[in-house]
């Protein structure tokens, strides 16, 4: 093309494939080079095609496009992003799903039956003379309530479908000598972090990924939680506590076989109503704290699980209750609406919605229930995309990465 003279050189071996609109990722014209990989030749090509006037895209451009394009709505174009950062086979089986518009069909037949409703009351409101006087049929009441039951159905198990979508934090944490290094070891099948006999000798935090049902752990083991002097391993301690209040599920560890100490219930003060599994472990040596737990009125809700890291006794029903306490259930059904955008704008819609069928149930004039059964399609539209600003969609696609 544009030479101007210039000596043709050759810059590499490449392939162009010409994809004709609207047959393409983005609905427009599109042509895609492969080059060969390496420094230079990509390097090369891009030079030559920045200097016959392309630009660079922006991160998520092609997948803007494609949305701004209408090839996908907004619900599947995050999918692409979600696919592109699964870590584990049933976070990307849950992004597929949802890139194959299976949450957009769900959602949209629910906008369906909502706009049908508002149109009728509408159309009551305008065609009735006096102002304020129309309520809402019965049949419509009952599809406004119908219509928030299938929401709160499509949001079930959205809390476990977040968790194999985002991964989670595991903090590993309990009074030193209790088997935290062990319990560890144990979880994740492999020597990892040091065993020591001293107590206090694990200093540092040891973190590694594990998945467990298909949810991307980061498992962190910490430094014992006991007040101490030492400096250095007060500060371990005090990693230990942050660490604690940023993880999504915590095992505090005691040594089952011993009586309960102070720090221990001093934890279940600090740390009421977070997700805390209590692992009394060495039950291979007695369980003492299962004893006294029982009989403690202050600690009649902790979650116990009998371990060993030593023989690996209860480890599997550990894992259970993990699951569990992660909203999930082994091998139960996975939620569809595991972005947390979009479980945000469906629980108001669905609050919406309930709003709306109380105020149409109890006679409220048609022109109020039509306003909140509006607002409500609105939230919808946030997760599709047909009301959605051009703040969220810089904030949406700045996740992805250049080329998609
Ligand atoms: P941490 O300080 O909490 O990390 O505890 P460690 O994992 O280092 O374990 C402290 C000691 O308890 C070590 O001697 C371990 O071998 C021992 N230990 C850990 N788990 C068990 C268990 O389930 N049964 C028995 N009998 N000993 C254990």
């Amino acid at each position: 093309g544009r030479e101007q003279g210039a000596r043709r050189r050759r810059l590499d071996e490449a392939v162009a494939g010409v994809f004709r609109a609207p047959r393409s990722y983005t609905r427009e014209d599109v042509v895609e080079l492969s080059c060969h990989g390496g420094g230079v030749a990509a390097r090369r090509v891009l030079a030559a095609l920045l200097a016959a006037g392309a630009r660079l895209a922006r991160p998520g451009e092609f997948t803007l496009r494609a949305y701004l394009g209408g090839r996908l709505d907004l619900a599947q174009a995050e999918a692409v992003a979600d696919l592109i950062h699964a870590e584990t086979e049933t976070a990307g089986d849950l992004a597929l799903a949802q890139l194959a518009g299976g949450l957009s069909r769900r959602i949209g037949a629910l906008a369906d039956r909502l706009m049908d409703c508002v149109a009728e009351v509408e159309a009551r409101v305008d065609f009735a003379e006096d102002v304020g006087g129309v309520e809402v049929p019965p049949h419509v009441v009952a599809a406004i309530e119908q219509t928030r039951a299938d929401l709160a159905a499509l949001l079930e198990g959205s809390e476990y479908a977040r968790a194999v979508r985002d991964g989670v934090r595991v903090t590993i944490a309990g009074r030193p000598n209790a088997g935290k290094s062990s319990l560890f070891n144990a979880l994740l099948g492999e020597s990892r972090a040091i065993v020591t006999d001293v107590a206090g000798t694990t200093r540092d935090r040891v973190s590694e990924r594990l998945e467990l049902d298909g949810v991307r752990l980061v498992l962190s083991d910490t430094a014992g939680v006991r007040a101490t002097e030492d400096p250095i391993e007060r500060m371990g301690v005090e990693r230990a506590t942050e660490s604690v209040e940023a993880a999504g599920l915590v095992l505090w560890v005691v040594d089952g076989s011993q009586p309960l100490a102070a720090e221990d219930l001093e934890f279940h003060r600090q740390h009421h109503g977070r997700r805390v599994l209590w692992v009394l472990n060495k039950s291979d040596l007695g369980a003492r704290a299962e004893v006294e737990l029982a009989s403690s009125p202050e600690a009649a809700n902790v979650v116990r699980l009998p371990v060993s890291a030593l023989t690996g006794a209860g480890l599997g029903a550990l894992r259970d209750a993990m699951v569990a306490a992660l909203g999930g259930a082994r091998g139960g059904l996975l939620g569809q609406v595991s972005n947390p955008r979009h479980a945000e704008a469906l629980e108001r819609a669905a609050r919406l919605l309930a709003q709306a069928s109380g105020a149409a149930a109890s006679g409220a004039p048609g022109e109020i229930v039509a306003l909140e059964l509006r607002e409500s399609l609105a939230a919808f539209g946030e997760v599709t995309g047909t009301h959605v600003g051009d703040e969220l969609l810089d904030r949406i696609f700045s996740r992805f990465c250049i080329g998609k």
